[in-house]
């Protein structure tokens, strides 16, 4: 067995690991962190985000942990000014962008990276409306960091409802439904995962959202209650709009 492991070194350590595993797990192994944002360890890493990018002797490009095996011989630096810098940018193009305010894991990382959120003034900031059509949960996409970890565990990672996907493209992209449609007319099912996952805020349980607006848990579930009638009436053939 140990005759198949491959040998590398990350930041001077020398370990030892199984083929396939990734240069993250890799670092694990040694008590080496690495940041992450879209990674989960519940999905399928895809890379979105960049947080992740360590420097590998011989490589041109950064490359990010989380996606890429390692290799017999290699040797991986994972903190360099390079590293640091890239990380910064990222950080720093997400913060002129994105609300922030609900995610404090990735405050952290500002504050660890020294990134300023100011840097890039003239940038848009992305600020869709709060999408409140379900009893379960509000999506506030302006708190978005597009990790794809939500459409990930609708999709083949969990529950196969397909409910979600990218939509636009560019500074337009948005995780949205087929043909904007409201979330009960979709598949969700209303599992409530993509919520657990989401690293940022933006998906919020429709209890918490309404705790957070002042009301107490009794007014709370009034309030669902009434907006259940509500939407039921609207359900009737020639109901309210
Ligand atoms: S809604 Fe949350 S989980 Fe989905 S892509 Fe945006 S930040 Fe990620």
């Amino acid at each position: 067995m140990t005759d198949n492991l491959i040998t590398l070194t990350i930041d001077g350590k020398s370990v030892q690991a199984a083929p396939g595993t990734t240069i993250l797990a890799a670092a694990a192994a040694l008590d080496i962190h690495i940041p992450t944002i879209c990674y989960h360890s519940a999905t399928t890493a895809n890379a979105v985000c960049r947080m992740c990018v360590v420097e590998v002797q011989g490589a041109r490009v950064l490359v990010p942990a989380c996606a890429s095996g390692v290799t017999q011989g290699m040797a991986v630096s994972t903190d360099t000014p390079r590293v640091r810098r890239a990380r910064r940018t990222v950080l720093e193009l997400l913060a002129s962008t994105v609300d922030l305010s609900e995610a404090p894991e990735i405050q952290a990382m500002l504050a660890e990276y020294g990134a300023d959120p100011a840097r890039f003034p003239e940038a848009e900031r992305r600020d869709p409306p709060v999408l409140d059509d379900n009893p379960m949960y509000l999506r506030d996409y302006a708190k978005c960091v597009l990790c794809w970890r939500c459409v990930q565990v609708c999709a083949e990672d969990a529950q196969y409802t397909f409910a979600i996907n990218f939509s636009g493209r560019g500074f337009e992209t948005q995780i949205g439904t087929f043909a904007s449609l409201p979330m009960p007319a979709t598949t969700c099912v209303f599992c409530g995962q993509c919520v657990g996952v989401c690293p940022s805020g933006a998906l919020k349980p429709k209890r918490a959202w309404l705790y957070e607006q002042g009301l107490r848990p009794a007014e709370i579930t009034q309030s669902l209650r009434t907006r259940k009638k509500h939407k039921a009436a609207q359900a009737e053939p020639g109901g309210a709009v």
